[in-house]
């Protein structure tokens, strides 16, 4: 196509017969621009292939994440690995992944909240008649509502943080952190980040993995939930490490130590949190009960006989 040529057409007759990129203007070599990626055009484009193209768009994307569950059920490690060292188009990144597990278990969460809640309020109802000791009566006084909905109320808001930032900040972070300092010692030298792709991918997996065993665990009591979380979380980690790290047992030790202290992180974050949630909670309703005072205070002394 020379200058004069082209002044002559009108521009949709030119579409695919440049010979550089549409997009970067590189000269075209493949199907793809060698320089940005962009797919080169040879054709006009037809209403049909609008739609075609969003849905290989959906189709791809659903495609990656259903594989990148199954890769993760079966070969976890694998997974990970494979993204360290640059094969990534198969799988859903895993800062995604992992905030899927998480929206997954806030899902979860907020099917079986009904039930957790009734089982909380049982667990610390009074006898009929019983008298609760006084700290709890003035307690109660200030929030206007009794101890045990309010603890429940404050204990599943607690669980909300904790399976979005308090498991990325307390559990992810730390895990990767445990996960490159111990396995040091045996040799295996991970970035911080290569251990942060692992620790996603496991967390990741165990809030998907749990938030489908969750309700299933409740039903058949509370202690078995209790158990369930933690032996996940242990299969899982434990699982995701072949294909990633050494088959020694040295580096399983270490491994195994990791996930035990970024689990106590994660419960003493939690800790904070309930513990944090609840002062806020009644120090709300202590400021609420006074502004309820004072602005009586005025009514009142209008009241007064003169
Ligand atoms: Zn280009």
């Amino acid at each position: 196509l020379d200058e004069l040529n082209q002044s002559e057409l009108h521009w949709v007759e030119t579409i695919g017969r440049s010979d550089t990129c549409a997009n970067c203007g590189v000269p075209k070599a493949g199907v793809f621009c060698s320089e940005c990626g962009q797919k080169h055009i040879t054709a006009r484009l037809k209403f049909g292939e609008l739609f075609f193209q969003l849905i290989a768009k959906l189709t791809n994307w659903d495609r990656g994440l259903a594989y990148t569950f199954w890769m993760l059920l079966i070969r976890p490690g694998t997974v990970a690995r494979d993204y360290v060292v640059g094969k990534q188009r198969p799988y859903i990144g895993p800062l995604a992944y992992f905030f899927l597990g998480a929206a997954l278990q806030l899902v979860t969460l907020w099917i079986v909240e009904p039930q957790l809640r009734l089982m909380m309020t049982q667990s610390v109802r009074m006898e009929p008649g019983q008298l609760p000791p006084p700290g709890i009566q003035r307690l109660e006084e200030i929030l206007g509502e009794d101890f045990a909905s309010a603890f429940a109320s404050t204990y599943i808001t607690t669980l909300q943080q904790g399976y979005s930032y308090v498991a990325l900040l307390f559990f992810c972070i730390p895990f990767a952190f445990f996960l490159k300092f111990l396995h040091g010692f045996v040799g295996e030298r991970f970035r911080f980040g290569e251990a942060m792709v692992f620790a996603l991918y496991s967390v990741g997996q165990m809030l998907v993995v749990t938030a489908v065993l969750t309700p299933i665990a409740l039903r058949i009591g509370a202690g078995v939930q209790a158990a369930v979380g933690p032996l996940v979380y242990i299969a899982v980690a434990m699982r995701a490490r072949s294909g990633f790290m050494r088959a020694a047992w040295s580096s399983r030790v270490m491994t195994f130590l990791a996930l035990l202290f970024s689990a106590m992180f994660f419960f003493i974050a939690i800790m904070v949190t309930l513990i944090g949630s609840f002062v806020v909670r009644v120090v709300f309703a202590a400021q609420a009960n006074a502004r309820v005072l004072n602005s009586r205070a005025p009514t009142d002394v209008q009241a007064q006989p003169i």
